[in-house]
């Protein structure tokens, strides 16, 4: 299987460093690009090959920046494509939830897989952790451009406390659990 990894954001955060947490000074595009190297690792281990592209280019706002992370998955012939991001919301807001372009069809089963991992990982951590469940977003291109099956994590909230203490010192769960998400969705296709 081959698996193309987005982390959100630009890289190095320039232009778009995503969302923030000024309290512990945290960037969106650094936690997705953390999370999103031990994807990489994992997936590289279970025997998928693997390649990540960062990019900011969310809904195709900055055509001057290319769809390249579009062009890049289509191009190399990847099976899947996973995006990954952290949310923001109010500082009240906690827990996962998965961006596909419906609610039907391969991107929402693959979604799907990864919710659940990725729920059934935190709340073994924290058993307040919310499921926020799938989530259609058909305006994003890297849900509506790209020709395979795609979703897109946000893994927890970057403005809440509770939510980046995981995203600061669970990376390795939220990515193991990812990565676990891909793989069961590549298992149930046989
Ligand atoms: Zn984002």
């Amino acid at each position: 299987m081959k698996v193309f990894i987005n982390p959100g954001h630009a890289q190095g955060g320039q232009p778009d460093p995503g969302a923030l947490n000024d309290f512990y000074n945290l960037r969106e595009c650094d936690i997705a690009l953390a999370i999103g190297k031990l994807v990489q690792g994992f997936l590289s281990k279970a025997g998928c090959e693997v390649k990540l592209l960062q990019s900011h280019n969310l809904a195709g706002e900055a055509p001057e920046y290319g769809e390249s992370v579009i062009d890049a998955s289509s191009s190399w012939g990847a099976d899947v494509f996973v995006s990954i991001h952290c949310n923001a919301f109010d500082t009240t807001a906690r827990g996962a939830e998965t961006l596909v372009y419906d609610l039907v069809g391969d991107g929402h089963a693959l979604g799907q897989c990864i919710q659940n991992q990725l729920v059934d990982a935190m709340q073994k951590i924290d058993p307040t952790f919310p499921d926020r469940g799938l989530k259609r977003r058909p305006l994003l291109c890297v849900l509506r451009a790209t020709p395979m099956p795609a979703a897109l994590v946000e893994c927890a909230f970057i403005d809440n406390d509770l939510d980046d203490k995981l995203l600061m010192t669970r990376q390795t769960e939220i990515a193991a659990a990812i990565s676990r998400g891909v793989t069961d969705y590549w298992q149930k296709l046989g």
